[in-house]
């Protein structure tokens, strides 16, 4: 692929805008403890709020990552944070819905806007400052049908979990986004942003303080035993635990291979623009919302906190990519929305795993006696914080469940012989590709 240059700031870096804030390091790191009570294998979202749990309560806890902490998809997304709204994707009919009770649906939803207050008063709580700000969501119709399902979304999330969703007419759009690219839309107020990375270490401090035993770049090899008297190799030596939680997600390996056949890990790309005229910038999200949109293969973006340069994040490929090339589709699909944007520089330009599962759903439970949180589908700011800490409630209740999202089978992908190298990601995201632009062909745009 040609990619034109004149793109990229002179600054361009390949690497997360928020690590300018936050990157991730390895403060607080301990050397690998000989034992321990509860090991949790991941440092993102997940691993640290359940951590934080069961610390809280009295907890010996060690949480090992690979990497530093928080460097995979936990300071890497796009700082959305949401309540219910994916979820309600499902109730509109993905896989493995039809035979859900409402009861249980109900259930998911209102969990999941109970994900989002956990978030914020987690956030208020341990005096978190990463710029969490409740501005809502615009969700953008990419074509005049998509607009008219919208309106029954609206009505359906509002039932269910009470979002404060209102459909916007393409007449009044101007008033949530500086873009006619769209065909309406809806607005959500429960939703909000943030700053992943300071999120993050805001979390890792909070841990540092309830006593939690944090060790980076200490890769887990190998899990023997069982509960009570598990083994744990790790590239750091090895460690005895009673429990193990497993929380890694997009990153999850053939440590897990229950685990891993069941999802599927996508990367997610996002580009962050260098600093915009003031009076650019505020046309463009008058309103400060994060955006989102309608079709198969869909974007998210925002402005950046200071509310001067735009991050603007898709799935320019399902599969991994140079960031540069990502950089360049996802340019394009800016300037498709903002026009405006033309000639404006990148410079940053990134990307990060999540976990897609069969029913695009999160799930938690235990197999094999490691418990277990995973399947983000590409919003875990507030689900994954939320189901971490729904892990360890779990463990301190003896195994009583606590979820509804651990009322079901985490399902296997359907490809034959699957073992988690997802090698046809790209002819999805090409057949994807094709139906959106089939459906907007039709519309005749
Ligand atoms: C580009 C991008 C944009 C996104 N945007 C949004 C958004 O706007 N809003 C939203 O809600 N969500 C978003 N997400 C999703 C969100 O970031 C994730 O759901 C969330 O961070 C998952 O947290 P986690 O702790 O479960 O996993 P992660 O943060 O991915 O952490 C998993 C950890 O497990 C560790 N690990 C794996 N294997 C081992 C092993 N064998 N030994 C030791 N450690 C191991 C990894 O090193 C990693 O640190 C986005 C994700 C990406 C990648």
């Amino acid at each position: 692929m040609q990619i034109d240059r004149t793109i990229f700031h002179p600054d361009y870096k390949q690497e997360p805008y928020w690590w300018e804030a936050a990157r991730p390091g390895t403060e607080y790191a301990v050397d690998l403890p000989k034992e321990t009570e509860i090991f949790i294998i991941g440092s993102g979202y997940s691993g640290l709020s359940a951590a934080l749990e069961l610390a809280r309560e009295g907890r010996d806890v060690s949480v090992v990552d690979a990497l530093a902490f928080g460097e995979a998809a936990s300071s890497r997304n796009g700082g959305g944070v949401s309540a219910g709204v994916n979820i309600g994707k499902g109730i509109s009919g993905g896989p493995g819905q039809a035979n859900r009770s409402e009861s249980l649906l109900n259930g998911l939803l209102s969990e999941s806007a109970a994900a989002f207050e956990f978030v914020r008063t987690l956030i208020d709580r341990e005096g978190i400052e990463c710029h969490f700000e409740k501005r809502g969501r615009f969700v953008g119709a990419v074509t005049p049908e998509h607009f008219e399902g919208m309106k029954k979304k609206a009505d359906s999330l509002n039932q269910a979990i009470q979002v404060d969703a209102k459909i916007v007419p393409k007449s009044e759009q101007r008033r949530e986004i500086g873009s006619d690219f769209y065909h309406g839309g809806m607005t959500i107020e429960r939703a909000g942003k943030l700053h992943p990375a300071l999120y993050h270490k805001g979390l890792l401090d909070a841990c540092h303080r309830a006593g939690v035993k944090l060790t980076a770049h200490g890769k887990v090899e190998r899990i023997d035993g069982s509960v009570g008297k598990f083994r744990l190799q790790t590239e750091k030596g090895e460690c005895r635990a009673e429990q193990v939680i497993v929380a890694t997600n997009g990153y999850t390996s053939n440590l897990t291979p229950k685990l891993r056949r069941r999802i599927v890990p996508i990367s997610s790309q996002i580009i962050a623009t260098e600093e915009l005229p003031e009076d650019v910038a505020r046309e463009l999200i008058p309103n400060g919302r994060t955006i989102s949109e309608s079709p198969r293969v869909t974007s998210y973006y925002r402005l950046l906190p200071g509310d001067r340069r735009v991050m603007y994040g898709g799935r320019a490929r399902f599969e991994n990519v140079h960031p540069d090339v990502s950089a360049a589709l996802l340019y394009q699909m800016m300037t498709d929305r903002w026009p405006q944007l033309k000639g404006v520089r990148i410079t940053h330009s990134w990307s990060g795993f999540v976990a897609m599962t069969v029913d695009a759903l999160p799930h938690m439970g235990q197999e094999d006696g490691l418990h277990y949180c995973t399947g983000c589908n590409g919003s875990g700011v507030a689900m994954m914080t939320y189901l971490g800490r729904q892990v360890a409630r779990r463990i301190l209740q003896d195994g009583q469940p606590v979820s509804a999202y651990e009322s079901f089978e985490l399902p296997k992908v359907p490809v034959p012989f699957y073992t988690g190298n997802p090698w046809f990601l790209p002819i999805i995201g090409n057949y994807y590709r094709y139906l959106d632009s089939r459906e907007r062909r039709r519309a005749g745009l």
